[in-house]
Order: structure tokens, then sequence, then C-alpha cells
């Protein structure tokens, strides 16, 4: 009886990885990476699409550029970030911030993006 429990105790998913945030696994990681691909691709034809249309009427809104491509910035910033992770950690043992849900890798002690700390207080 014991040795039956023992193994239904090691089946169980893996614990919380060290930094306090939620699992992710390779699935989520791929899926992410997918998301967030199509969101780029997405971005950056609306931010031509935008450009285009300045250029033709000759006036350039430079403020709505700059910020459309700040957001594309940000999009390309966590698609690499995403791609690291699933090159890194292969199984996908990467965690998931428990205040913006951004991943990071294993032994991160605090957020890339939100400076979120993610080391558990014990
Ligand atoms: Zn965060």
């Amino acid at each position: 009886m014991r040795a039956l429990r023992r193994q239904y105790v090691q089946a169980e998913p893996a614990p919380l990885p060290p930094g306090g945030g939620r699992a992710v696994g390779h699935d989520e990681l791929l899926a992410r990476r997918e998301r967030l691909t199509r969101e780029f691709a997405e971005l950056q034809f609306d931010l031509g699409g935008l450009a285009y249309e300045m250029a033709i009427r000759d006036h350039f809104r430079v403020d709505l550029l700059a910020r459309r491509a700040a957001r594309l910035q940000e999009v390309d910033a966590e698609l690499g970030a995403v791609e690291q992770l699933a090159r890194v950690e292969g199984g996908g043992a990467a965690g998931a911030c428990p205040n913006c849900d951004a991943l990071y890798a294993r032994g991160a002690r605090f957020c890339s993006q939100c400076a979120h700390p993610l080391m558990r207080s014990e």
C-alpha cells in the first residue's frame, strides 16, 4: 500500500517553479509563441499601412507612428523571450508571473515585465 501511495504522489504534476508563479508547460509556451507571432505580424502590417496612408497624404504624425512602433517593439521583445524559453527550457519548466502573467526562466528573481519579485518568501 505504501509503495502504491508513493507512486501516486510521484505522478502528481510538477510542483510550482521556484519563482512562485504558475508553472507553464511547453505546449503553452508554443501556443503563446504562435499568438505573439500573429500579433506581431498584424501590428507590423498595420504600422506599414499607417505609414503608407500618411505618406500619400504627405502628412506624418510621428507621435502616432512612434506609439505604434513602441507597441510592436514590446510584442517583439516578448516574442523573443518566449522563443528563448522554448529553446532553453525544452521541456517547458518556465513559470508565469503571478502579477502580469509574463513568462520567466528558471531561477529568475524578478519579472522582466513588471518587476514583481518572483522568489517566494519563506
Ligand atoms: Zn510580471
